[in-house]
């Protein structure tokens, strides 16, 4: 990912996108968008980044770190360290036996009708919500320059395989109702220029990273993690 110089104006630049404080009032902390260790390494170049304060850059750090595992929890099918694709989530898991167990305590095993066995993981699903909205502020804030301080009005997000045919195809059809950034944004940027997009997705990392980001209504971010989950969040207009 190539950097795209800042866009036109630091008017929204003054808050912590996440709280609202003055950044003046405040520690602060750079922080990636998205967070860096839901990416793999080597991570994309010039990952964009935001300044927040510290209070917030640490409050996000369990349930980022949750929604790390988790997933790899998932996608391995085990929450054995030496079955992790991941080496991070493998790290956290040999390190964290509290966590470990947590997310094993999730984890569902049935027998098929046909005697398969089957494993179901039950995720937590606030701290998911935590760690997506939080993303989908850093990408509206970097691709639209918006400052989103309220509350999302909608955040659904489920395991794409969990989704009908024609629930798929709505779900990957993203560019809203035609509206243009504005002039200088990110997102007129990618728009003129098609770097990192395909589709109207930016590829962040294949495979690993995807998201979007228009307006429909309000502004809708769709992002999805490793392929395997995902996610809207929609703030009205
Ligand atoms: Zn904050």
């Amino acid at each position: 990912m190539q950097q795209i110089e800042p866009f036109t104006d630091e008017r929204n630049q003054s808050w912590c996108i996440h709280c609202t404080r003055w950044l003046s009032d405040v520690k602060t902390n750079r922080d990636h968008v998205p967070t860096k260790s839901l990416l793999q390494k080597p991570y994309p170049e010039n990952l964009p980044v935001v300044a927040i304060c510290e209070d917030c850059n640490s409050g996000f750090s369990k349930d980022e770190e949750y929604l790390l595992v988790f997933l790899s929890a998932v996608l391995s099918g085990s929450t054995d360290p030496t079955r992790q694709s991941n080496p991070h989530a493998a790290e956290i898991l040999r390190r964290n036996e509290k966590l470990k167990a947590r997310i094993e305590r999730a984890k569902t095993a049935y027998k098929t009708i046909g005697g398969e066995t089957q494993i179901i993981w039950k995720p937590e699903p606030d701290r998911v919500r935590q760690v997506l909205v939080k993303n989908a502020r850093g990408h509206a804030y970097f691709e639209y320059g918006e400052p989103l301080m309220d509350d999302p009005a909608r955040v659904w997000f489920t395991p794409l395989q969990c989704l009908a045919p024609e629930e798929r195809a709505a779900f990957e059809i993203t560019g809203g109702d035609g509206v243009w950034p504005e002039v200088g944004s990110r997102m007129m940027t990618r728009l003129a220029t098609g770097q990192d997009l395909v589709g109207s997705w930016v590829e962040l990392q294949p495979g690993i990273y995807r998201y979007a980001v228009f307006q429909e209504g309000g502004l809708v971010v769709r992002i999805v993690l490793h392929d395997y989950l995902a996610a809207e969040i929609v703030w009205d207009a």
